[in-house]
């Protein structure tokens, strides 16, 4: 059995292991795909000390840094059950789709989200060409052009605040009839004069040149008539949904599906952790991540050397 378990293997599972493991303890990572959301950005120009790189370059780095204090990575393992201690003390079981099932002290869970997608013709096509799911990341690259943000809940109206500073003209559009973010948001979007507007207006395609984004059509719900907005941008913000479906029952949630975690990473459950993207920690970026990661893998071992072992 290990002392600590790490599921995941992004920013947050990554600092961890490497926090662990420096402790001089049995450390271990069970993950589908090192790297996490990382693997599938661009740019990456805000990791603090780092001016720029790139995703694939960001997590060999990350794979490498663990490797090195000698951490065991079992790949391509998908946790499917957490099975609690069944007494103070005892082992966490998680249990892996291929059927295997994992032992350890502590487990400290890191599997991060995925952004909801839009799933209209384009999307897909032009991921990364224009299509893009965090403002905080990719707002910067459309400096002084036209985008889209589609959702009008609060992270799509936060959004369209944060980019109607940087771009020259924001379109958001709203499924729905009426916005559904915060009044104090929508007050705000509204006193902004580069902002339009569209509610009950259902995305139909993002279109492009083969190579980026030109242009997004929309259907006017209540008329039936198709309308096109020429930009260079779209940003999807429809929700991210935490990878903790397997969870569900065991460890407590929030109603988004985030893993209830306090001031150290603890969850509800003895000796169960939690860091980054699938937490209930606010604001989801690499540097969060990998900051919760270390703090979580610190919170473990202080359980460990507290709690006697059976
Ligand atoms: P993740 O990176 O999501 O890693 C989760 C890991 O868990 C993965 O390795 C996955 O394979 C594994 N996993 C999931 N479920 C299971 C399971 N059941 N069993 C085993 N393993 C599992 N942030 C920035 O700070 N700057 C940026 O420029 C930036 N750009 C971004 C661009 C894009 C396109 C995206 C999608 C995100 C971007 N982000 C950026 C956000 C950033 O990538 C995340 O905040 C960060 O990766 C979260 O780290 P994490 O370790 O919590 O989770």
């Amino acid at each position: 059995a290990f002392d600590v378990l790490i599921v995941g293997g992004g920013p947050a599972a990554s600092a961890a292991a490497v926090y662990a493991a420096r402790k001089g303890i049995d450390t271990g990572i069970a993950v589908e795909r090192m790297g996490g959301q990382v693997n599938d950005t661009l740019s990456i120009e805000n990791y603090i000390s780092v001016l720029e790189t790139d995703g694939p370059k960001f997590s060999a780095a990350l794979e490498a840094q663990v490797r090195h204090y000698g951490v065991e990575i079992m790949s391509q393992q998908r946790a499917v059950e957490l099975i609690p201690a069944t007494e103070p003390g005892g082992l966490v079981s998680v249990r892996m789709e291929n059927g295997g099932t994992l032992k350890s002290r502590s487990v400290i869970v890191s599997t991060g989200a995925r952004w909801r997608n839009v799933n209209v013709p384009g999307e897909q096509e032009y991921k990364n060409k224009g299509v893009a799911y965090c403002p905080h990341c990719d707002g910067p690259l459309f400096k002084g052009k036209r985008v889209a943000v589609i959702g009008g809940g609060n992270s799509g109206v936060e959004a369209a605040i944060d980019l109607a500073g940087i771009v020259e003209h924001v379109t958001l559009i709203e499924f729905a009839d009426q916005l559904k973010a915060d009044a104090v948001l929508v007050a705000k979007l509204g006193s902004l004069p580069n902002v339009t507007v569209r509610t009950n207006a259902q995305t139909t395609e993002i279109t492009g040149d083969g190579n980026k984004v030109n242009g997004l059509s929309y259907k006017d719900r209540a008329s039936g008539a198709e309308h096109t907005v020429a930009l260079e941008g779209v940003f999807v913000q429809i929700g991210l949904v935490p990878n903790t479906e397997w969870l569900k029952g065991t460890v407590e949630l929030s109603r988004f599906g985030e893993i209830v975690v306090d001031a150290k990473g603890q969850t509800n459950v003895p000796g169960v952790f939690a860091a980054g993207d699938c937490t209930t920690v606010p604001y989801k970026q690499i540097v969060i991540a990998a900051g919760d990661g270390a703090k979580a893998a610190l919170s473990a071992f202080d359980y460990l050397i507290r709690t006697p072992e059976v």
